[in-house]
């Protein structure tokens, strides 16, 4: 194995292997070959990455630097990351069997992420309170502290980069941890912020497991921040983690998203978002339109393009041009994604298409399942994978019903040209986004997060400001009477 390109943690401004030497395998789920290894981070290597977060926040000049200069060495990263796009593409095409073109869009929108930020706290403003009392108050948004920034595989660049860009930018250190079976990208990106002229400690990677690594993380009275995105259960231990020494969260988690489709939508339009929510990235989406909804008028023409349309998705190799579809993540993964296929004829459903594969890769081909009562598991559990659920209905208020009726709340989607309708609708949806003949746009002003098992709080422009500073009111007599 000593001739596999290897990626160590983070600390301080270097890369380093674990103090204990020890390394973990990093597996290509196309090939199913080991393609890397990465340093496994025990807790005592958690301890060295927060004492260097700590220390730069403390002593050191990043939360010191004026917000200008913050700002250009965040862009002068970003321009790294451009030209460097094709290896992080690669690295994450490689470690998740992710299509290369959708790969190449993920670094841009990392990209993007990290210049918004910058751009943000560059040009944000605090307020002046006004007060008849001969006084006036305003505010400032001070950094945080140290954040701990623990994020999931499916988009493992992109999903680091919205906690890292937003949590640098207003000035706090910073410790990430990639999931262990993405570290690639990440790690990469943390060589370009040391070549960008970073500070030692203000952005340490640590590689490795959820236990030590990540919990070692929530777990440490010196973190003043813990965002997470990743399973609703995780979410649970790490929020009673980071509750032991009261660290706010930040937990955008799991989802069932329901997309509607009302007899007046634009067919083409509707059936081009339907394969989109639920196919891309083999399905392995937060956002994922996994229970989708067509009402009676349209369905059986609907259904009819909407099969072949996932049929005709191509599935292959990652670096094949023409590839739109791949393989799952992992094995692990896999195996729960079958699981839940498995389990569908004897729930009641009907396959309509789709199914796992036959040939021995770690696939399940774009799934379409009919009849399943609605306490099926796979109706009613996220299965995040390219499997995708769908119910006939009637009325505008029974769908909304069903719709809500789930314990997730992140997204939803529907399809309709009467424009009344549209916002009554999006209204009454319980969700934190609701698209309207569209789906995956998003404005970084804007909130993102979920409702229920979805998750707790919102990031996004001033939403990210709120969580990663201290906002304080100074209070100032200016008429003494
Ligand atoms: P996961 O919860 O298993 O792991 C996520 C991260 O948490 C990994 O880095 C993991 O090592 C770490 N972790 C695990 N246990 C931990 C612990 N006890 N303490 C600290 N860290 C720990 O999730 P996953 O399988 O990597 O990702 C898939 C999930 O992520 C799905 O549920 C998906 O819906 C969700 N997700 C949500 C969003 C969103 O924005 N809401 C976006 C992408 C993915």
């Amino acid at each position: 194995m000593a001739d596999l390109p290897f990626f160590g943690h983070i600390i301080n401004g270097e890369e380093v292997e674990s103090l204990n030497g020890a390394r973990f395998d990093v597996v290509n789920p196309w090939t199913q070959e080991v393609f890397a290894q990465a340093a496994e981070a025990s807790a005592e290597d958690a301890d060295r990455a927060i004492a260097a977060a700590r220390k730069a926040f403390d002593e050191g000049p990043w939360p010191r630097m004026g917000r200008v200069e913050r700002a250009k060495l965040i862009h002068k990263l970003a321009d790294l990351m451009e030209e460097r796009a094709d290896e992080l593409a690669t690295l994450d095409s490689t470690n998740m069997a992710k299509p290369f073109a959708q790969a190449k869009h993920d670094v841009a929108r990392s990209v993007s992420n990290f210049r918004f930020f910058a751009d943000h706290q560059r040009d944000s403003v605090g307020e002046v309170y006004p007060m008849d009392s001969g006084h006036h108050t305003y505010s400032e948004f001070g950094p945080a502290g140290v954040v701990a920034a623990i994020s999931p595989w499916n988009f493992p660049l992109m999903m680091a980069s919205w906690k890292i860009a937003p949590a640098i930018a207003w000035g706090n250190t910073v410790i990430a941890k990639p999931s262990e079976d993405t570290p690639t990208s990440v790690t990469l990106l943390g060589r370009l912020a040391i070549e960008a002229g970073f500070p030692p400690g203000v952005l340490n990677i640590i590689n490795g497991y959820g236990v030590p690594a990540g919990s070692s993380l929530t777990e440490d009275p010196r973190v003043d921040r813990v965002t997470f995105t990743g399973d609703s259960g995780t979410g649970k231990i790490i929020m009673k983690a980071a509750a032991t020494h009261l660290a706010p969260v930040s937990l955008e988690l799991g989802g069932k998203g329901a997309n509607i489709v009302f007899d007046d939508a634009e067919i083409d339009n509707a059936v081009y978002w339907a394969v989109e929510a639920i196919f891309r990235n083999s399905g392995q989406i937060c956002l994922a339109g996994s229970r989708l909804f067509v009402q009676a008028g349209i369905y059986d023409e609907f259904m009819k393009r909407f099969v072949e349309a996932a049929e005709a998705l191509k599935i292959g190799d990652p670096f094949d041009p023409e590839t739109k579809f791949s393989a799952l993540a992992s094995q692990k993964h896999f195996n729960k994604v079958k699981g839940f296929v498995d389990d569908v004829p004897g729930e009641g459903g009907t396959i309509l298409t789709g199914g796992v594969d036959e040939e021995g890769r770690w696939l399940v081909k774009p799934t379409i399942i009919t009849d399943l009562p609605l306490d099926a598991s796979a109706y009613c559990r996220e299965i995040f994978g390219p499997v995708c659920v769908v119910n006939k209905f009637e009325t505008e208020d029974e769908v909304v019903h069903l719709a809500n009726d789930t314990r997730y709340g992140l997204n939803a989607m529907l399809f309709t040209e009467n424009l009344s309708r549209a916002h009554r609708v999006s209204s009454k949806l319980k969700a934190g986004t609701v698209w309207v003949n569209c789906f995956f746009i998003r404005d970084l002003r804007t909130p993102f997060g979920g409702v229920g098992d979805s998750g707790v709080g919102r990031e996004g422009g001033n939403f990210s400001r709120e969580f990663f500073t201290e906002p304080k009111a100074v209070v100032m007599q200016i008429d003494r009477g």
